[in-house]
C-alpha cells in the first residue's frame, strides 16, 4: 500500500506562511494541487493530510470552524476527481509541548496505524521542514513542495536549512505528481509510410 501524508497550508492550499485559516472562504487551492491528488488517487495512492493547527490552541478558531474549512476541501476535492481519506491535526499550540505538533511524529505513527503500514510505504509531501522532518522520523519518502512558505527555495543546490537529507524537491504538487504519475503517451497513428 502507497499512503501519501500532504501537507495542508502552503502545500494543498494557498498560504503566506503565518496567517491561520480560520473560515471556509480562506481555503483557496493551489492551482493544480486538487488534480495532482485525484492523480495520485488513480495510480493507487491513498492520501491523508497532517497539518498543525495551533490557531486552535491559541483560540483563534475552534473545531467548529476547523470542520467548516475541510468541508470546503473536500468537496472541491471531490469536484476535481479527488479523495483526501482522513485529515490528522495537532491542535496544539507551541508552548504545550505536545508530541503530535510537526516535527514530533505522533500523527504520522498514528496514519501507519490506521493503514496498517511501516514508514517505508509513507510518501511524505509538503513544503516545510517540520512535515519532512516528521517524515524523516519514519524512515519515509520525502518530497519538498517549493510553494507555500518554501516558494522562494530553488529547485537545485543546497537543500534549504532544515529540510532533511534525501528530499527530492518539485516545483509544485502538480509538478510532483507528473513525475510520479506521468501521462501515458498516446500510441502514434501508422501513417502507412
Ligand atoms: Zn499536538
Amino acid at each position: 500500500m502507497k499512503i501519501a501524508i500532504l501537507d495542508r497550508d502552503g502545500c494543498l492550499n494557498q498560504w503566506d506562511g503565518e496567517s491561520f485559516i480560520a473560515s471556509p472562504d480562506a481555503w483557496q487551492p493551489l492551482p493544480g494541487a486538487l488534480e495532482a491528488v485525484a492523480r495520485l488517487n488513480r495510480a493507487g495512492w491513498h492520501v491523508v493530510i497532517a497539518t498543525n493547527q495551533p490557531g486552535l490552541g491559541r483560540g483563534l478558531f475552534d473545531v467548529t470552524e476547523l470542520n467548516a474549512v475541510h468541508a470546503r476541501m473536500h468537496k472541491e476535492l471531490a469536484a476535481a476527481g479527488a479523495r483526501v481519506d482522513a485529515v490528522f491535526f495537532c491542535p496544539h499550540a507551541p508552548d504545550e509541548n505536545c508530541e503530535c505538533r510537526k516535527p514530533g511524529k505522533a500523527l504520522f505513527e498514528q496514519i501507519a496505524e490506521r493503514f496498517g503500514v511501516d514508514g517505508r510505504e509513507l510518501w511524505v509531501m509538503g513544503s516545510c521542514a517540520a512535515h519532512l522532518q516528521a517524515g524523516a522520523a519514519m524512515g519515509a519518502r520525502l518530497f519538498l513542495v517549493c510553494t507555500g512558505a518554501s516558494a522562494d527555495v530553488a529547485l537545485d543546490g543546497a537543500l534549504p536549512p532544515g529540510i532533511p537529507a534525501g528530499t527530492r524537491r518539485f516545483a509544485s504538487l502538480e509538478a510532483l505528481a507528473d513525475m510520479l504519475v506521468p501521462e501515458i503517451p498516446v500510441e502514434p497513428q501508422a501513417d502507412g509510410s
